[in-house]
């Protein structure tokens, strides 16, 4: 591949220059970015031509024309964000909890990304939308935990993500406040000092959870970002998305769960992969899903253990789709372990254990 100056990369012709296309793909190609963002930011672009897994991360980020084609069950709003939505840059869909999307830019774009047909190139919230999704939150006692996420945060100035913390600082009702991002991985270089102030400036527990899908995207300029973050006092959660010819073998699960706990960020979703526009090629079926989850229960530590999860398609709500373990039948219970051996709970009393 080329050597290029450190930019973004958002056109077919931009990835072609770069040889991260073929020539002969690129009139393809512009047809994809003529519908979908596409951003390929210089951390990802190094990755992608230095990794000895560049294959696994080149379907995450170099559109190709698999895109194009719809599959059966795709839409352009796959978990009913838009049904949930009361005011611009709000989703309402459970009771406690509020999702509030500043922007809908991103510091690189997903392939498979579940709000595809909305992130990019919208820009930010205006002042006054910002406005009345706060005035929102406010009239709604109910908001416990406000969700960051997009587009990303993250990719806001300092000075303006700290207005948007102080802001949900000043609501009694709020008390947790999450976001979501994948700039840690994208361009590591903007968890700075003067980010990681804003997101301390309130008193209330603030979370980060991180979107990475493969050991080789913790990178040591993502790993310090992460470790920045955690000296700050910032828990930080990781979300992977499960995406087949990245992460979809026993192997390539393990390592980047326990590359994530190295990085000090809990595992925290897996996620079965939403039916956005496009995105066939990337879908793994759910059995195989959960033959990947249980073969993790037997590799790696509590701690390195997502919960598998999928968003309900049109707008119900999340739920594990692990479980499986434990069947009952007249009052006990049979207990199926990581090899697949079932013991029966509680267990059967043995001669031996009867009193005298
Ligand atoms: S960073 Fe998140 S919101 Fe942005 S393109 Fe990727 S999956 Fe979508």
């Amino acid at each position: 591949m080329n050597s290029l100056a450190p930019r973004t990369l958002s056109s077919a012709s931009d990835l072609a220059a770069a040889g991260l296309i073929a020539e002969d793909e690129a009139a393809d190609v512009a047809r994809v970015t003529a519908r979908y963002a596409v951003a390929i930011p210089p951390a990802i672009h190094d990755l992608l031509r230095s990794s000895a897994n560049a294959p696994a991360l080149m379907r995450q980020f170099v559109p190709t024309s698999h895109e194009l084609a719809l599959a059966e069950g795709e839409n352009d709003d796959p978990i009913g964000d838009h049904a949930h939505s009361p005011v611009k840059g709000i989703v309402h869909r459970y009771p406690d909890r509020a999702l509030l999307l500043p922007t809908l830019t991103c510091a690189v774009y997903c392939r498979f990304c579940f709000r595809r047909e909305d992130v990019g190139g919208a820009g930010v919230l205006t002042p006054a939308e910002m406005d009345a999704a706060l005035d929102y939150i406010r009239a709604t006692p109910a908001i416990w935990e406000v969700i960051l996420t997009g587009g990303d945060p993250l990719i806001l100035s300092a000075r303006r993500i700290g207005e948007i913390i102080r802001a949900l600082d000043d609501i009694a009702h709020v008390q947790v406040i999450r976001v979501h991002t994948r700039v840690p991985v994208a361009a590591p270089e903007r968890i700075d000092a003067a980010l990681i102030e804003a997101l301390r400036s309130t008193g209330k527990a603030v979370y980060v959870a991180i979107h990475c899908n493969h050991a080789a995207e913790l990178t040591p300029a993502m790993r310090a970002a992460c470790g920045r973050l955690s000296d700050a006092g910032i828990p930080l959660l990781g979300q992977t998305v499960l995406l087949k010819g990245v992460n979809d073998t026993p192997e390539a699960l393990e390592a980047v769960m326990r590359g994530l706990v190295a990085a000090r960020v809990k595992p925290y979703y897996l996620h079965q992969l939403d039916y956005a526009p496009g995105t066939s090629q990337f879908r793994v079926p759910v059995e195989e899903g959960r033959a990947l989850v249980k073969s993790l229960r037997g590799r790696v530590s509590g701690l390195a253990q997502p919960t598998y999860i999928l968003d309900i398609p049109g707008g119900a709500g999340k739920v594990p789709l692990t479980g499986g373990y434990v069947s009952e039948e007249n009052g006990s219970f049979a207990i199926e372990d990581p090899t697949g051996t079932v013991h029966s709970y509680p267990p059967a009393p043995s001669a031996e254990t009867d009193d005298a």
